[in-house]
């Protein structure tokens, strides 16, 4: 299930190496690193290797990586030493996507309003 990178995409370039990042975990599917402007004592974002742009294309052309994905958040999770934490897709700009390569946001370490506002 290999796809090309796309050249304009900053997560394409971070799963080549291209663009550092401070890389937790890896697994066939995915690659997990920091959240450059953490929003959380743990803020971590899981980018399957391939391109899709949202969750909803992933899941669609790809759903064990989209399955490798939730696991991958779940084991960083453990590993950071957090019990509780959440998970978010943000999908579409007008839901606050900013990189239109899926990624699944890990945040713990504090508590979170629900709804989220
Ligand atoms: P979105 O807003 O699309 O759901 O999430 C994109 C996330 O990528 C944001 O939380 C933002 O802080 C993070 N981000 C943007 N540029 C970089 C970068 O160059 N490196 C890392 N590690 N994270 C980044
Ligand atoms: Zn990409």
């Amino acid at each position: 299930t290999s796809v090309t990178a796309v050249d304009d995409c900053l997560f394409c370039k971070i799963v080549a190496g291209d663009i550092p990042a401070e890389v937790l975990h890896s697994t066939e599917r995915t690659v997990a690193f920091r959240d450059l402007s953490p929003q959380a004592p743990t803020h971590v974002l899981v980018v399957p290797r391939d391109h899709h742009e949202n969750a909803a294309a992933l899941a669609a052309a790809d759903p064990e990586a989209s399955a490798e994905l939730v696991r991958t958040a779940a084991a960083v999770a453990a590993a950071e030493g957090h019990d509780d934490y959440r998970l978010v897709f943000n999908t579409g700009s007008g839901a606050g996507q900013t990189v239109f390569h899926a990624h699944l946001h890990v945040l713990a370490g504090r508590s979170f309003g629900w709804p989220p506002g």
